[in-house]
């Protein structure tokens, strides 16, 4: 037989009473948008398959802004597969907890503060299994308790896809400045990345723009260029679904050794730059990254 169930439920499971429960999450609230709004601007980096560059772009895009020197925060929240600790060098930085039970993000250099949940686990060959609540509890705590301070960037590395991650993310920045979209050319990514753009949509994010990487690949010996993942389908997808295109990064062999040594491949300073430098330069150039207030 089923046992009755009582009217008025005094405790949840933790065993606080609903009123300590609800004056909890308005103090979380208020944390969350007191942590935020001192970032002037949030960008977060979606891609709809794996293995497109997203995290490479979204690297890449924080160490360019820092080298600007704009206030940059990079916030990894690939739970499952965070690969931002490797791509900066940064395996086995540890974060510091403050007594208020802060978070105190690794600084990369003067510009750059990281946080990832690399940073967490013991042993990179660690495998985390969350479900939903849980992936919106760690995401909600990297915005609220990681003391990221007065920034004037912070950069969302987001899983592939629309699941748990790019929705908690989305809906909890409040303002956001919008999305920057990683796909390669080919029709396979393509569909998936439209997805992305409908997901933005419902979600009321503004979209920034398409990335279009490993798109074509320049021979270093005789410099003909070969489609191996075609080209130009960033674009014309970019413009049927009318959002802006940014740019289009080529493969380069050179991206692959330096995001295995934890070094950007982006490098404002350098003289010769490569043909994907210089596509990376000219995106950075198109989100015409601004210090200040947003108008
Ligand atoms: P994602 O975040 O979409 O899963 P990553 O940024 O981790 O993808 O990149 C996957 C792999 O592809 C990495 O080894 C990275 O160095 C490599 N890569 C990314 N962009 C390029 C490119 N334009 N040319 C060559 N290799 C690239």
């Amino acid at each position: 037989m089923f046992q009755k169930k009582d009217k008025q439920p005094t405790a949840c499971a933790s065993g606080a009473s609903p009123s300590v429960n609800a004056s909890r999450d308005a103090d979380d609230e208020k944390a969350l948008k007191e942590n935020l709004s001192r970032i002037t601007r949030k960008i977060v980096v979606l891609s709809g398959k794996g293995g497109v560059g997203k995290s490479t772009v979204a690297v890449n895009l924080a160490v360019s802004l820092a080298a600007r020197k704009l206030r940059t925060g990079l916030l990894d929240i690939d739970i499952h597969g965070p690969s931002v600790p490797t791509l900066l060098g940064l395996q086995g930085a540890k974060i510091a907890v403050t007594g208020e039970n802060k978070i105190h993000p690794v600084e990369y250099n003067e510009y750059l503060r990281v946080m990832s949940v690399g940073f967490l686990l013991s042993d990179h060959n660690d495998a985390v299994i969350w479900r939903g609540p849980l992936k919106y509890g760690i995401i909600k705590q990297f915005l609220k308790d990681v003391e990221w301070g007065d920034l004037d960037y912070l950069i969302v590395d987001s899983p592939p896809g629309t699941g748990d991650e790019p929705l908690s993310v989305c809906q909890l920045i409040d303002r956001a400045e919008g999305a920057v979209i990683v796909t390669t050319p080919q029709e396979v990514a393509l569909i998936d990345v439209r997805k992305s753009i409908t997901f933005c949509r419902q979600l009321n994010m503004p979209v920034l723009g398409v990335v279009e990487n490993m798109s074509g690949f320049v021979c270093p010996h005789c410099g003909k260029e070969s489609p191996i993942f075609k080209n130009g389908g960033g674009k014309a997808m970019a413009d049927d679904m009318g959002v802006p295109f940014l740019g289009a990064i080529p493969i380069e062999p050179g991206i692959v050794q330096n995001g295995d040594a934890g070094t950007p491949f982006h490098n404002a300073a350098v003289q010769n730059a490569t043909p994907a430098q210089r596509a990376f330069s000219s995106i950075i150039d198109a989100l015409n990254p601004t210090k200040g207030e947003r108008s």
